[in-house]
């Protein structure tokens, strides 16, 4: 069992470099959003030095010595998995993935096999049964065929959800064990040219990863809601089997996973069950097909590490601005967090830079680089956890980046209070392909993406919702700390295999690392608007819309199953409306109160106990009872699905009351959410006053 003794280290980040002085920043005309004037124009000048810093060779080498080495969390894992056809024939099948000529890395003797994190350890031999995705209505359509899966190892493929709720829904249904392969159809060459030739999957390559329950609670297994440092108790294995599966679960590549699949006879496959083989999918469950499959995992407590970097605010130390990127990698980890660790190291520099031309930031900036989020995003609930009270107190917001580059699709998932702020960030950086900012560019892609028909043609790039699978979960999902996410997406198939390497990243993913630069420029933007902004950027107009449009969309889909007696519609419509009113009230109050310190430098009290409430708002939405069954989970509007283990399922008990047809669950789970959205209505009420 991993557990955690967090080192801080806490040193102010000067990394130097001699630069060019770069030219005069171009003045705008309009002050950014919450600075005065004045203000506005001296943040520019610094932004355009902050810019001019990172460069495509130095995130390149950091990249290029960053994956160097397998780097998992913890020392050496040591698994042994054996997964053998044992009917109709005899084979072993391979667990390791090929070396390849042209990758370098491809051959280091540190290389894992494929195994997936917190697996139980075991050694059953049982018929294989295809079941698809894995998820609850996979289990039904099998049992309509007819298909017994009690006592019998299934085989899943990724896809559709998180893996660890593969595993979960497997367990509940009495499987012996789970073998999870990559279908072709989902990145490999259904897809496209696979690796080397291309960016996606090969035949020998599969996707190792974590089946923690992480819907349940992330973090160290034996420590829920507790830092993992000495002295805290730890929870029996037996009580953390909440959190984990008791039976084995095993990757698989595809051209392994062919041999097992191909020969299964039983029902042909029900509607949706078909991969990218080229033969009919059947779903076995005969004793045509056995399985052996075996595992041995090495569970120990192993001390992690998470890096801690700060910049003291000059005016409000004690509030703090939180960027954050993991660092431990399932292998090599040149997309999957690496790309995220360049940019953090380049962004640290611009930081440097600064400091060294005299910048101080108003707030506070701390730079966070954590390990075993591949486990369970371990290190940052971890800290997130030991710390929770004095963020509680000082977060002014975390910003997460954990893939920054895998192609140049600009993307984020952020709460709707800095929507804005993450847009107007976008408008100020520049896409290195087109030379148009990233926002123009992130906006032509989303409306080629709309068909001409589209009412929302023109609407502005959808930000997604946070559900989960990153380290921002324990800020905004258990302490209510307002939090984004983003990075650039392209054709990526090689996700937690040993080819995500160097040689993809500089052949496929990042060729120039120019985007990498970009992922930089942008995220330190983010930061250094937060930390020095006179009224803080946050819009809660957008949260109160967003929330009304999830409301909306629950009550139709209420209505379609006859659900709506259970729903209390006038008190959440008088809710959001009250929300919405006070939202717009305070950013009339925080307008003015900026434009009135243009008289005097110091930020008024005034405005501080106006930004207070900005980020007390996003706390409001914490409920301390936790969300039904899952009580680390505290956030009314947003946490993970149950089944969807990574998508964000908003307003979530409600709308997993409404998915289960509970009518009591609704009524409870909606009376939760407004009293929730009224605790925020007073929260901006009174800090305006
Ligand atoms: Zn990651």
């Amino acid at each position: 069992m991993t557990s955690i003794r967090i080192l801080i280290a806490f040193v102010v980040s000067v990394f130097l470099i001699s630069l060019v002085h770069p030219p005069v920043a171009l003045m705008q005309e309009t002050a950014l959003d919450g600075f005065t004037r004045e203000d506005s124009a001296s943040e520019r000048r610094w932004e355009e030095q902050f810019h001019a810093v990172p460069a495509p060779n130095s995130a390149r080498e950091h990249l290029r010595r960053l994956t160097l080495e397998p780097h998992i969390a913890g020392t050496k894992e040591d698994t042994d998995p054996i997964v053998e056809l044992v009917g109709p024939r005899h084979e072993r099948l391979l667990v390791r993935e090929a070396m390849l000529k042209e990758d370098p890395t491809s051959s280091h003797p540190k290389i894992t096999p494929l195994f997936n994190g917190y697996s139980a350890s075991g050694d059953v031999t049982a018929p294989l049964v295809y079941a698809n995705y894995g998820l609850p209505p996979d289990y039904e359509a099998l049992q309509r065929a007819g298909v017994e899966v009690k006592g019998k190892i299934v085989i899943v493929r990724y896809g559709n959800s998180f893996r660890g709720v593969k595993a979960k829904v497997a367990q509940d249904h009495g499987a012996a064990g789970c073998i999870i392969y990559s279908d072709p159809a989902e990145d490999g060459y259904a897809q496209g040219d696979v690796y080397p030739q291309g960016p996606w999957r090969p035949v020998a390559s599969g996707q190792r990863g974590s089946v923690q329950f992480l819907f349940q609670y992330p973090g160290d297994p034996l420590t829920p809601g507790k830092p993992a440092i000495p002295g805290v108790p730890r929870l029996s294995l037996e009580e953390a089997y909440a959190d984990i599966p008791r039976i084995p679960v095993q990757p698989l590549a595809y051209d392994e996973a062919r041999k097992l699949i191909e020969p299964l006879k039983g029902p042909v496959r029900p509607r949706g069950f078909q991969g990218a083989f080229p033969f009919p999918y059947h779903v076995g469950g005969t004793n045509d097909v056995r399985v052996h499959l075996k595992t041995e995992m090495d569970y120990q407590s192993r001390t992690l590490w998470d890096v801690v970097a700060r910049i003291d605010g000059a005016a409000e130390k004690d509030r703090w601005v939180i960027m954050g990127n993991h660092r431990d990698a399932w292998v090599f980890g040149a997309v999957d967090p690496n790309s995220g660790t360049a940019s953090m190291l380049e962004a640290a520099r611009g930081f440097g830079q600064l400091l060294k031309n005299g910048w101080q930031p108003r707030r506070t900036i701390i730079l966070c680089s954590w390990d075993g989020e591949e486990y369970g995003l371990i290190g940052s609930t971890e800290w997130a956890e030991e710390n929770a009270d004095e963020l509680q107190q000082k977060a002014v917001a975390y910003l997460n980046v954990d893939v920054a580059v895998n192609g140049p699709n600009y993307g984020a998932s952020s709460v709707p209070s800095l929507w804005k702020l993450i847009r107007a960030a976008t408008r100020d950086v520049k896409d290195p392909r087109t030379g148009k900012t990233i926002y123009q560019q992130w906006q032509d892609r989303a409306r080629e993406q709309r068909s001409e028909t589209d009412p929302d043609l023109n609407a502005e790039a959808r930000i997604g919702p946070l559900g989960s699978g990153s380290d921002y979960t324990p800020f905004l999902q258990h302490l209510g700390i307002p939090s984004t996410d983003m990075g650039f997406g392209g054709d990526y198939g090689v996700y937690h295999s040993a080819y995500d390497s160097f040689y993809w990243m500089s052949h496929f993913g990042d060729p120039d690392f120019l985007y990498h630069v970009a992922a930089a420029q942008l995220w330190g933007t983010m930061a250094m608007r937060l930390a020095d902004a006179d009224g803080l950027p946050f819009d809660y107009t957008d949260y109160a819309n967003q929330v009304r449009d999830y409301f909306n969309e629950s009550v139709r889909l209420a209505k379609r199953r006859n659900l709506e007696s259970a729903i209390d519609e006038k008190s959440m419509n008088g809710a959001v409306k009250n929300f919405t009113d006070e939202a717009a009230r305070v950013e009339r109050e925080r307008q003015k109160l900026v434009a009135e310190s243009e008289k005097s430098s110091a930020t008024s009290a005034k405005l501080r106990r106006l930004n207070d409430a900005l980020i007390a708002a996003e706390r409001a939405f914490i409920d301390d009872r936790g969300l039904l069954g899952r009580p680390w989970y505290r956030h009314e509007i947003y946490a993970p699905g149950i089944f969807t283990g990574y998508a964000a399922q908003p307003l979530t008990d409600f709308q997993q009351a409404l998915d289960d047809r509970n009518m009591t669950n609704a009524k409870g789970g909606l009376d939760r959410i407004i009293s929730a959205i009224k605790r925020a209505t007073d929260v901006l009420k009174k800090g305006s006053e």
